[in-house]
């Protein structure tokens, strides 16, 4: 592939970032007194005996014997520091609605409804499911319930009932926080049915907290359970005297967006992973007090955990939060919501681009972006294309990218750039974080290469890591540690390749590793190969299965032009291209023309069941899937192709 560019960080931005270049030696010469540092930020009630213990491994302990409260590091100490006017959250909702909340009304709501949580028979270490739209309750909830050891989970608002028991059940939840209905482009919809749905028959869930955000007038209710939010808190002091949790104390549970197969429940505990959010998000974004900065992920996912709730709020950021929709009810929604608040600090991801490159560079440009500085990505792979116009039309050509390489399983960013030390390198995550160690090697162990794909491996163990799967500790050890038992290397499930300066270039998942005639081809960097094309808005590579070659490589393709789907000449025009790109080893044999792809709710293709497809299987775990019509349309263009 065409790599050429190498992206220095501006000089200006280098001269004021918060981390200069020594950091990366320092951590290396001890990376558990690198971290231990960074923990040294946090407020700790009881000092730790013991930065690192691997008695139990592959269960890790951090900051063994330390004692802390996530709340009180993420509101009370800012506002005991004098910063309770600060504002910690700009709100805006999909109809236009808006509220301001301050550190110090946040510290009110958080202790208000830590009480009310009590009230409910809500005790540390029960788990507690939060099934809400992005809105400041959301926030409060997690808060309320860190404040008094409760083990949160957040199910993204959009999921179905289905979805929502089987993580219901699967963490035996005491308590359900659930909306009256919610926004969905435009239009409210009821979402209580669907709670009490997703608890029917659950004898464990004993309440249904119920936050009012559509006002819908026809909400089920059934008495003696549900409790309305407003009037628990109502009834509430807005002080709490807050207990301290042992640092291995379980924070949240948090499960997978199901993108290889059925979504795990990841735990993630208190003092480490803190520790890991806190620090990254604080150096990866450069936060500088006057900053508003925007994670633009729904609050249910992994990327908001550490990057809108845990981290920034540790670190008294400002920020905005965003209920809707991000092309509601126009596709420049996100572009007003940066000038109207001023956002300084955007964090988004690759499928979102990709849909405004669609609109061309004429969305960006309405709009008053000069207030940015810093550009973030998470999710999948940003195709060198999509960086470069993110770089130019969104950030003016003067913010760093910094794209963020990381899981649910690894709490917080792994490989990752230093915005003020890091040269970049479009579509790559660049190298490992200071304090993180991670390279790539054969299924025997050895370092491929440069330019040769392997499995991404993380050799070293990191504050974030997670400690099990949620009641299946056996998955946990056989999906990620049992692979290089010996070696005590964690297995990212990645396919990688390293380039000649060992910066890291994620290639997919290792299952989505194409094999043609004994070559293994990333899918990624044949699609960003697709996408570099300009008739072509998006594209998922797949490999079927071939008697002579192994596999051979279909690749589904949206078309910027709408003509594409009976035009002869262009799957001749692609295979051109991609040889010339990447090699005449990677021509797709076919090229079928789609409208839509198959991707999970949180915005990442399904490769895996578009591969089903041409392989002619079924039966695949479709339950993240946003829209279940996506992939019959793609089943449908594949059989018209055939
Ligand atoms: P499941 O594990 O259930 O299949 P998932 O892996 O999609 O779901 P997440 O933990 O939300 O669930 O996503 C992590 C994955 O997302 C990574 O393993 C990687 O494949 C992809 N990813 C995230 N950020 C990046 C990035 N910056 N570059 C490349 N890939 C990324
Ligand atoms: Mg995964």
């Amino acid at each position: 592939m065409q790599r050429p560019d190498v992206v220095p960080p501006p000089a200006a931005f280098a001269a004021q970032a918060n981390v200069g270049p020594d950091v990366y030696a320092q951590a290396a010469a001890d990376p558990f007194a690198f971290w231990a540092q960074q923990a040294g930020r946090l407020q700790w009630d009881r000092p730790w005996d013991q930065v690192f213990d691997d008695a139990q491994w592959p269960t890790a302990r951090w900051f063994d014997g330390g004692r802390l409260n996530v709340a009180v590091n993420c509101v009370d100490r800012h506002v005991a520091a004098g910063h309770g006017d600060r504002v910690a959250l700009h709100w805006e909702g999909e109809p236009g609605d808006r509220r301001t909340v301050t550190y110090a009304q946040l510290l009110a709501d958080v202790s208000r409804l830590a009480h009310g949580l009590t009230e409910l028979g809500v005790e540390a270490g029960d788990r507690v499911v939060l099934y809400l739209p992005v809105l400041v309750e959301t926030v409060v909830a997690t808060m309320a319930c860190a404040r008094i050891g409760a083990v949160v989970s957040l199910v993204f608002g959009g999921f179905s009932a289905d979805a929502l028991r089987f993580r219901v059940a699967d963490t035996g939840a005491k308590l359900l926080i659930a909306s009256d209905g919610q926004f969905r482009r435009g239009t409210a919809v009821g979402v209580k049915a669907a709670a009490d749905e997703a608890v029917a028959g659950l004898a464990h869930v004993e309440h249904v907290l119920v936050v009012r955000r559509t006002g819908q007038d026809d909400v089920p209710w059934t008495a003696g359970r549900d409790v309305w939010w407003h009037e628990l808190l109502e009834r509430q002091p807005a002080h709490h005297e807050p207990a301290s949790f042992d640092a291995e104390h379980p924070l949240f549970i948090v499960y997978t967006s199901g993108t290889t197969g059925r979504p795990k429940g990841l735990v993630h505990t208190t003092g480490g992973y803190l520790t890991h959010a806190s620090w990254t998000h604080w150096a990866l974004f450069d936060l500088e007090p006057d900053d508003v900065y925007w994670c633009q992920a729904d609050l249910a996912w992994v990327t908001a955990h550490t990057y809108v709730l845990y981290g920034p709020l540790s670190n008294g950021a400002t920020q905005v939060v965003y209920e809707g929709s991000p092309l509601t009810p126009h596709p420049g929604r996100h572009f007003e919501v940066i000038e109207r608040y001023g956002v300084t600090t955007y964090y988004t991801a690759p499928t979102l681009v990709r849909t405004f490159m669609k609109h061309g560079p004429q969305l960006p440009a309405g709009y008053d972006l000069s207030s940015l500085r810093l550009l973030g990505s998470v999710g999948e792979a940003i195709n060198p294309e999509a960086w470069r116009w993110l770089h130019e039309h969104v950030g003016g050509g003067r913010c760093p990218v910094v794209d963020t390489w990381w899981q649910s399983e690894t709490g917080a960013a792994v490989v990752a750039p230093l915005p003020g030390v890091t040269a970049l390198k479009p579509g790559s995550a660049t190298v490992p974080l200071p304090g993180l160690s991670a390279t790539v090697v054969d299924d025997a162990g050895t370092e491929t290469p440069p330019g040769v794909e392997g499995n991404l491996v993380i050799t070293a163990p990191w504050p974030g890591m997670a400690r099990t799967v949620w009641g299946d500790h056996d998955r946990f050890v056989r999906s990620y540690w049992a692979p290089y038992a010996q070696q005590r290397w964690y297995l990212a499930g990645d396919s990688a390749s390293k380039d000649d300066d060992g910066y890291i270039w994620i290639g997919g998942r290792i299952d989505d590793v194409l094999n043609i005639s004994g070559h293994r081809l990333s899918s990624i960097e044949l699609e960003s190969a697709l996408v570099a094309h300009p008739r072509v808005a998006e594209a998922a590579v797949v490999g079927a299965p071939d008697d002579i070659t192994g596999q051979r490589i279909v690749a589904f393709v949206i078309t910027r032009d709408d003509a594409g789907a009976d035009d002869a000449g262009l799957a001749e025009e692609l295979r051109a291209h991609v040889a010339l790109r990447v090699g005449a080893v990677a021509k797709p044999r076919e090229v079928v023309v789609v409208t839509d792809l198959p991707k999970t709710r949180s915005g990442k293709i399904m490769r895996r069941l578009m591969a089903d497809l041409t392989a002619g299987r079924g039966g695949g775990d479709t339950t993240s899937l946003t829209d279940p019509a996506a992939l019959d349309a793609v089943q449908d263009a594949w059989t018209a192709h055939r």
